[in-house]
């Protein structure tokens, strides 16, 4: 039997409530501030990531999915993440031409290589925000407040913001002298990626998983004591914007992104609920990348959220919320499931969720699977009912009910609206 690939997984319909859930969620409050939803391919040139995340990263130097197109001229790679390729576009398509912010999220599928461990898969989900335009610290708070009420939206708890800042190139190169001297005495005592990291990306040891490299760098100096006045100005606002809002914050010297068009803010929102993968959400500003890419020089800020992990959050919490019909419709006998059949569509016409019992079983049978259905009303329509046009109306609840005319059924749609919604309670 073929099975599907280590590190993807089938996501089926017991547990698709919890996807829906986020995506709905997500959805309705970026809408209410005004971002808008794009959707790029799936693909892209491999020199798009090259770039757009840096070659000195785990994720371009270890994790990609690449292959070369059958043509064999062109590097391809799944795309790894999303910023690169939405970037991309906005060059691409002139974005920047109309002038002000752009206000852009998207969801899908992430490709890459990886050891698969629960909430890490080769196959993974993101939903991410970029808003492209705006240097103002406003804008950091923004999209952090637009992350964290999604988050509380969701009912999560126990989550954290950490926060830092890696100012602008200039304060980073400063930055870069200082760690480098440190870290030489130690350079024996680093993990193995770390030492090759020492001269290509030094501060990415910063964020390394190695237990003793951590504690080697626990006691490194500080990126924000590099930080130029204006920098350490941007950084303070952020702060003082994020405790207006009451949004919670620790900062985190170790939180970098190592490359130069990363700016300023990088944050983190993680959970203590989720073990060894604990973030469900990472971003941070980088305004030097659309100019990198080949746009005009535009300052951005963006965050992208693990969905796997926001999902194993949700189980904890709560059982997958289901789709269940509003009316059961069961019938037997020729007449009557035609007439079955057209009822189901008419009321879906007016609005209510209608499951049609397609078995011609005995009515007995039919009755359970309404019951486990957990639909709020069963419809019955026999041999009688189909002679004059009637049906049976029964609320599963209370086991009343009562025969009504197809017709007037169709009437009363407000009224049964009503008692559907206060039995739903
Ligand atoms: P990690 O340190 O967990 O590898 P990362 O720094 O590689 O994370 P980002 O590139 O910042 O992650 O991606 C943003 C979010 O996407 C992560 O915080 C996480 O929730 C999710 N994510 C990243 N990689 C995976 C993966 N392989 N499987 C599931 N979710 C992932
Ligand atoms: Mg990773």
């Amino acid at each position: 039997m073929i099975q599907a690939l280590r590190g993807t997984r089938d996501i089926l319909p017991e547990e698709v409530g919890y996807w829906q859930l986020i995506e709905q969620t997500a959805r309705e409050i970026l809408t209410k501030a005004v971002y808008q939803e794009i959707r790029v391919p799936i693909f892209e040139q491999t020199s798009l990531f090259e770039r757009g995340i840096g070659e000195a990263t785990d994720v371009v130097g270890k994790e990609m999915y690449t292959f070369t197109s059958r043509g064999g001229k062109t590097s391809i790679t799944l795309r790894p993440e999303g910023t690169a390729g939405v970037v991309r576009s906005y060059i691409q398509n002139k974005l920047h031409a109309q002038g002000g912010v752009q206000r852009l999220w998207y969801t899908g599928a992430m490709f890459r290589y990886e050891r698969p461990q629960a909430g890490r898969q080769r196959q993974f989900h993101q939903i991410g925000l970029e808003l492209i335009g705006s240097d103002a610290p406003r804008a950091d708070v923004e999209a952090i407040a637009v992350a964290t009420e999604i988050l509380q939206a969701l009912g999560l708890k126990n989550l954290s913001l950490d926060i830092n800042s890696v100012g602008r190139g200039e304060d980073r190169q400063k930055y870069k002298e200082a760690l480098v001297a440190y870290l030489e005495p130690y350079k024996a005592e680093l993990d193995e990626d770390s030492r090759d990291r020492l001269t290509r990306n030094p501060l990415r040891i910063l964020d390394s998983k190695d237990r003793k490299t951590q504690e080697i760098a626990q006691d490194a100096p500080k990126i924000i004591d590099s930080l130029s006045d204006s920098s350490k100005r941007h950084f303070d606002t952020v702060l003082n914007l994020l405790t207006d809002l009451g949004i919670d914050y620790q900062i985190d010297h170790c939180l970098v992104r190592g490359l130069d068009y990363y700016t300023h803010t990088a944050f983190e929102i993680k959970s203590n609920d989720l073990g060894a993968q604990a973030t469900v959400c990472g971003g941070g500003r980088y305004d030097g990348l659309v100019a990198e890419l080949g746009g005009p020089d535009t300052q951005a800020i963006g965050w992208a959220m693990g969905m796997e992990r926001l999902v194993l959050l949700l189980q904890q919490l709560t059982e997958s919320p289901v789709n269940t019909p509003d009316f059961y419709l069961v019938s037997r006998g020729a007449v009557a499931e035609a007439q079955a059949l057209l009822l189901s569509q008419k009321l879906r016409q007016t609005g209510f969720t209608v499951e049609l019992d397609l078995s011609s079983s005995a009515f007995g049978k039919q009755f359970k699977r309404a019951d486990r259905s957990g639909a709020v009303a069963c419809l019955v329509l026999g041999d009688a009912e189909a002679d004059n046009k009637t049906v049976n109306l029964k609320w599963l609840a209370s086991g009343e009910q009562k025969a009504i005319a197809q017709a007037e059924l169709l009437g009363m749609t407000e009224e049964l609206k009503t008692r559907i919604a206060e039995l739903r309670q």
